[in-house]
Parts: structure tokens; C-alpha cells; sequence
């Protein structure tokens, strides 16, 4: 393909990384998927393989944080300091428009490019307040809020809130920041160091996962208390696990107290519609301008 009829997707996440050729309805033509590792050797990557493809008319990237989104700032499309060796500073703005230079480039957080999608054609079409909670490597949420989506001075670090400690819990978390945040209390590598083991290879019935449903549901309860959201999406690799989310829904339930109706709660908390292919979905909708 040699015109400039596709666009590129790149999602940058912090385990994987996803680059797309697609159309603006968020149909991916191909794709390839690759282990983030160091800036260079997966921009590189990236670059090579849509070098291949011709030049596209635009190029949408949902990108793990914390990273500059406001296109007015002198520093857009920069890693800020991030526990992400290699990272923290990084442009990856500059990078992408020195290999595709005239290319508008239309980035925002991976978070928000997979609520973005899940909004338009997904598990949260039609509604106008809504968060989609990624669960990996970091954890992270997109936020919309009256059909937009939120930037605020940098984005959303809803991964860095504070959570009560599970009952019987002394673990001290993994965050470099702050410890036990819900981050260092309840990402991939929060479990792992916790239980020794995986999340990938802890059984449906370990109690990591009640333990993981109370730290999302006091997550949850704190972003409905803020943004009243009609859906709250949860997805990434951790979220995968076999009934997660009715765990997170009893218990959101159970320390909501009765203050939020129970009609409210029960249909809150879902799995994504576009399952691993939200968030470069989500980069193809914003390289179309969507
Ligand atoms: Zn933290």
C-alpha cells in the first residue's frame, strides 16, 4: 500500500507494543506486536515496519505514561520520570516525526485511546461518562467525562491512588513513588511479588483475587465518587482472570454500603467489548480525527 488512504496506530503499552495500519472506523488492515524494551530499539521497530507500508495520512498513538499529551506544551509527546527504564524523558514525538516527517501525529494515553474505542464501538457505546482501567504492568485509567475525554495539566494517575489495605495484607507494594499505592498494591508485579507466582498462574479460587477485587473495588468507588460514571471498563492483561469482575462488583457492592443504588452498581464494571485490540483501535479512531 504506497497511498495515503490508511492510517497508523501505535500502541505503546509497558510490557507490548502494538503498531496498525487501519481505516478511521478503527478496522485494523495489519498489524505486529513486539515486547516494549528500550526507547530505540522499539521505536525503531515500529518505524521499520510501517516504513513498509507507505506513508500514511496520519498517525494515532495511545501511550503508556506519564507522558506530555498537551500539543501546546514545549515538551508534548516526552516521558515524564517513570519507573520504565530508559524512559523518562524520552521524546517519543520526535522520534515518530523525524520518520514520518509532514505526518500529523494525534497522541493521547493508551488508556484513553482504549476507552476511546470502547466508546465508540465497544462495551461503553453511548455513554458519556466513563473510565477504562487498564491492569498490567501499571495500572492506569482513561477517563470521559461529558463525552470528552480528560487531560486535565497532565492526564489522570488513577493507578497512584491511596486504598485501605486489604484486611490481613502487609505486603508493602511495589510503587518507587509511594509504595502502596493501588499500583504497588494491586498491578502484575504487585501479585507476583506478593504471592510469588504469576497472575497468570494463580488459580480462579487464590485469594490474591479477592484481594485484587478489594483494591479495584475501593479504586472504583473513589472514581465513581468523583466522575459518576455510567461505565467503568476494566481491561489489561491482569484482568483477564476467570470472574475478576463480579469479584470487583460483590465488593464494590459490599463497601458501597447502600449509598449508590444497587441497580447502579450491578451493571457498572465490565470486561472490554474489543478485548486486547482496545487500545489500537482506539489509536486508529484518533489518527482519523474521531
Ligand atoms: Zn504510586
Amino acid at each position: 500500500m504506497h497511498s495515503s488512504s490508511f492510517l497508523a496506530a501505535l500502541e505503546l503499552g509497558g510490557t507490548k507494543t502494538v503498531v496498525a495500519t487501519g481505516l478511521a472506523d478503527g478496522t485494523v488492515l495489519e498489524e505486529i506486536r513486539f515486547p516494549t524494551t528500550t526507547p530505540d530499539e522499539t521505536l525503531d521497530r515500529a518505524i521499520e515496519w510501517l516504513a513498509g507500508k507507505g506513508t500514511p495520512a496520519s498517525i494515532g498513538i495511545g501511550a503508556f505514561g506519564p507522558i506530555r499529551v498537551d500539543p501546546e506544551s514545549p515538551d508534548f509527546g516526552s516521558l515524564l520520570a517513570t519507573p520504565k527504564a530508559g524512559w523518562s524523558g524520552f521524546s517519543l514525538v520526535r522520534k515518530i516525526s523525524a520518520a514520518l516527517p509532514g505526518v500529523p501525529i494525534h497522541l493521547d494515553t493508551d488508556v484513553n485511546a482504549a476507552l476511546w474505542a470502547e466508546v465508540a464501538i465497544g462495551a461503553a457505546q453511548g455513554a458519556r461518562d466513563a473510565a477504562y482501567i487498564t491492569l498490567g504492568t501499571g495500572i492506569g485509567a482513561g477517563i470521559l467525562s461529558g463525552g470528552k475525554l480528560i487531560h486535565g495539566a497532565l492526564h489522570p494517575e488513577f493507578g497512584h491512588l491511596k486504598v485501605p489495605a486489604a484486611p490481613g495484607d502487609s505486603f508493602p507494594g511495589v510503587c518507587p513513588f509511594h509504595g502502596n499505592c493501588l499500583e504497588g498494591l494491586a498491578s502484575g508485579p504487585a501479585i507476583a511479588a506478593r504471592w510469588g507466582k504469576a497472575a497468570a498462574e494463580l488459580p480462579p479460587d487464590h485469594p490474591a483475587w479477592e484481594m485484587e477485587a478489594w483494591y479495584l473495588a475501593h479504586g472504583i468507588l473513589a472514581l465513581i465518587a468523583i466522575l459518576s460514571p455510567s461505565r467503568v471498563i476494566v481491561g489489561g492483561g491482569v484482568s483477564q482472570a476467570d470472574g475478576l469482575h463480579a469479584k470487583i462488583t460483590d465488593r464494590l457492592t459490599e463497601i458501597n454500603n447502600g449509598y449508590f443504588s444497587a441497580d447502579m452498581l450491578e451493571s457498572l464494571v465490565v470486561p472490554p467489548a474489543l478485548g486486547q485490540e482496545a487500545g489500537i483501535k482506539g489509536a486508529l479512531l484518533l489518527a482519523g480525527g474521531a
